[in-house]
């Protein structure tokens, strides 16, 4: 990885340091051997150490370190010892000569070493383009490839704070915003800006020509990054547009058959009647006029809870009132019809409004009845769990698929079997579900062993900790 100028700089005196020990270490070493020694053997030793320093330090310690050993070679070597005048003019030639090699030898060195070192780093420099465009390209969700991308930038830059801020604040940036610590690069994708890239540093950017290289074509990756976000998001939002226009279809298909069908009974029946039909059939046109009567109803009354219009404030209710008043309420369907209630001896209060949460147990009662074969008993369990009251409305129908237990709660959604089913409207359960959760309590649909369904109500009791009260 290449390093930082500040860090090289740090360990500058180190190297200078470890070399002028060497040279100040051999020379000592050769001293004591000069008698032994040759001219000869004395410039090979002291190249050795220039080729060391040179190729692991660079060419200025090589430099200082090939003139220290020139000096010294004189000085110690090179008679008359102890001074730095020559005697013989051929020694002259070999002291010309040491110090011609030693300098071009730490020239071609460390030409040598920077060559292989900017080598490596442009090598590093293409890997992290390379990674940093399988994240652009690769990443499952499109932000997470940002982060991606903004942590590389930060790495390979070895910057402090790196960020990409939205085409917004970009847009006031015509082109690089710079002072000494911070930069905007703005990221372009084509002509357009399509962000800016922040970097910041309270050290200084440092920025040389080289790594202003380098963040350009990052900052081409951050861009294509960008973009990349910019279509994921322009594509789930076409993706929501088009999941609610089917469901505006369906919900209006589904509303316009509903109102349609008692609509074409009352003019066929009417029509009849005027032709010298029976004259009791008006009782089939109240009949389908009871019942648009009562769609629109719940239309309205689902709009009303949807759109979170104000209600009654929940009291402190009995559930045996509640279970006694729904009973008498859906004693028309239930007729004949054995309900077995299984509760517990303890009297059961709870917060509620009392007549939405009958019209909840009276359209559960109901569906139980209309969605079960008359001779099956309907259970009503009612118990405490915690701080609710569940009030659970047992059948043996046909019960519902795991798949469609969410969706029956969804206004005019009816189970396949059932579409021919005019006896309901097929909001009772969404209005069910609007008015449970108006007042802290839910309704849901789960399977029975054996057969059947199990429809919860869930009520807050009236001295559950969530309720406040101790009554
Ligand atoms: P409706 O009963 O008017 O059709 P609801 O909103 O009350 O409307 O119920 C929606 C659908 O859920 C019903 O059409 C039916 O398909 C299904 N459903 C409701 N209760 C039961 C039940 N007890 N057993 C089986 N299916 C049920």
């Amino acid at each position: 990885m290449p390093q930082p100028e500040h860090s090289a700089s740090k360990r500058r005196p180190r190297h200078w340091l470890i070399w002028c020990g060497a040279l100040i270490a051999l020379t000592l070493a050769m001293v004591s051997l000069r008698q032994s020694l040759d001219k000869a053997h004395v410039a090979l030793l002291y190249l050795l150490v220039v080729l060391g320093a040179s190729s692991a330090s660079g060419r200025t310690v090589g430099f200082a370190v090939s003139g220290g050993a020139f000096l010294l070679f004189n000085y110690f070597f090179v008679p008359p010892f102890g001074t730095l005048q020559v005697a013989h003019p051929l020694d002259l030639l070999v002291l010309a000569t040491f110090l011609v090699t030693s300098l071009i030898t730490a020239q071609l060195l460390s030409r040598a070493n920077r060559e292989a070192n900017d080598a490596r780093a442009r090598a590093q420099e293409i890997d992290r383009l390379a990674s940093l465009g399988v994240e652009t390209l690769n990443a499952v969700d499109a932000r997470d490839a940002l982060k991606a991308i903004v942590s590389v930038i930060q790495s390979v830059l070895h910057v402090e704070y790196c960020e990409i801020v939205p085409e917004t604040v970009a847009e006031s940036v015509d082109d690089t915003g710079h002072t000494e610590f911070e930069l905007l690069v703005p990221l372009r994708v084509r002509e357009d800006v399509v962000g800016a890239l922040r970097l910041e540093d309270s050290r200084g950017l440092n920025l040389t020509p080289a790594r202003r290289r380098l963040l350009d074509a990052l900052a081409y990756y951050a861009a294509l990054g960008v973009e990349r976000a910019r279509l994921t998001e322009a594509a789930e939002q076409a993706e929501q547009q088009r999941r609610l226009e089917s469901m505006r279809n369906a919900l209006l298909m589904s509303v316009s058959h509903d109102l349609r069908t008692p609509l074409t009974s009352i003019k066929g029946i009417a029509r009849e009647i005027a032709d010298g039909g029976d004259p009791r059939a008006a009782v089939e046109i109240e009949a389908a006029a009871d019942r648009l009567n009562a769609l629109i109803g719940d239309m309205l009354e689902l709009s009303r809870i949807q759109a979170g219009a104000a209600r009654a404030t929940p009291a402190v209710e009995t559930v045996d009132d509640l279970v006694g008043a729904a009973l008498q309420q859906a004693s028309g369907l239930l007729k004949g019809r054995d309900v077995r209630i299984d509760g517990t001896d303890e009297l059961l209060s709870g917060r509620f409004v009392f007549t939405d949460t009958l019209r909840i147990l009276v359209n559960l009662l109901e569906n139980a009845a209309k969605y079960s074969p008359p001779d099956q008993p309907i259970a009503l369990g009612i118990r405490r769990a915690g701080p609710m009251i569940t009030l659970e409305v047992m059948d043996r129908g046909p019960g519902v698929p795991e798949s469609e237990r969410e969706r029956i709660f969804e206004p005019f959604y009816r189970l396949p079997h059932t579409l021919d089913d005019r006896g309901g409207t097929g909001l009772g359960l969404s209005i069910a579900r609007g008015l449970a959760a108006a007042q802290g309590g839910r309704v849901y649909c789960g399977p029975r062993d054996d057969g059947g369904s199990i429809f919860t109500l869930e009520l807050p009791a009236a001295d559950s900790p969530a309720d406040g009260t101790n009554e």
